[in-house]
């Protein structure tokens, strides 16, 4: 099991006037290998979510398990388990600061006392793990499009070489080029290096086309969860929970181009 939630609740500013209730009694299993999705509705938990997933946010009840480790247990080094668990956040490339592409994805391995050919090794091949080969290396990030600067920053999380990668909408401000090229290349990296990758979308489309599993989130709780086709055939109370039929047609759409819907779903597709 890659992570595994327990009864989780996440209150922001317990006990105040401001007292916001994130997260409502979750539970959740990822299994290892996983290629997950969470969607949601602005404000229904995601962000708060996959921060609980690497220990950045405590939650107020509950237990968070990374690899079967209790990660808020006493004695449980947190360096250890955010590198196992890589968190990509939204718009990474503004945290670029080094000279060159290379020396920015060499500086996380490099703070975990990696060095010589095991620190080249693991430098070059997170760079083509994206996509990114030699003649980039030693250009400045900021010569780069918006999307080659995206994938310098996930290298720099994959140079960490964690198990699981977490992503918060990986594509946003991408063009349909750019975002399906990311897509394909976080799909060859769960399918090369079977790593566990879960993300956030608000692109119900790529969701469709290439996630695995699917969570839905609504108001703190899981509305949903399971496989992705299953899931998008609950179209009615997708809706009810604020995700618009336009863009359900084009998951339908999408389901379909890749062969993956039978008549009946196609029935629903028609009443949309
Ligand atoms: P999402 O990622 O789905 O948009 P979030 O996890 O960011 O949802 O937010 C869930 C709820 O918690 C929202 O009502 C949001 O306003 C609130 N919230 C998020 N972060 C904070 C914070 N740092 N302080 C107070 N409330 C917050």
């Amino acid at each position: 099991m890659a992570i595994k939630i327990k009864q989780l609740t996440h209150i922001y500013n317990e006990g105040t006037p401001f007292e916001k209730v994130a997260l409502h009694d979750v539970n959740l299993h990822i299994k290892d290998g996983s290629f997950l999705g969470i969607i949601g509705h602005t404000g229904s938990g995601k962000s708060t979510l996959i921060q609980m997933f690497n220990g950045l946010l405590k939650p107020t009840r509950g237990e968070v398990y990374v690899k079967g480790i209790n990660i808020h247990e006493d004695g449980v080094d947190k360096k250890h388990i955010r590198q196992s668990v890589g968190l990509v956040f939204q718009y990474p490339e503004y945290q670029l600061f080094e000279m060159t592409v290379y020396d920015d994805v060499a500086y996380g391995p490099k703070n975990l006392g990696l060095e010589g050919d095991a620190l080249k090794e693991r430098i070059e091949s997170s760079l083509k793990a994206v996509g990114l080969d030699e003649e980039f290396w030693q250009k400045s990030p900021f010569e780069l499009s918006g999307g080659q600067k995206r994938r310098v920053a996930i290298a720099g999380v994959l140079a960490m070489n964690p198990d699981i990668l977490i992503l918060d909408e990986p594509t946003a401000g991408l063009d349909p080029k750019g975002r399906e090229e990311l897509f394909s290349q976080l799909k060859e990296m769960h399918e090369t290096r079977h790593l566990t990758i879960v993300l956030i979308s608000h692109s119900m489309e790529d969701v469709a086309r290439y996630v695995e599993e699917l969570i839905v989130l609504y108001r703190g709780e899981i509305a949903f969860k399971g496989d992705t086709r299953e899931v998008f055939k609950h179209r009615e109370r997708l809706e009810e929970i604020g995700l618009g039929v336009p863009q359900i047609r084009h998951i339908m759409d999408a389901l379909k181009e890749k062969g993956m819907l039978v008549d009946t779903d196609v029935l629903t597709v028609e009443e949309a």
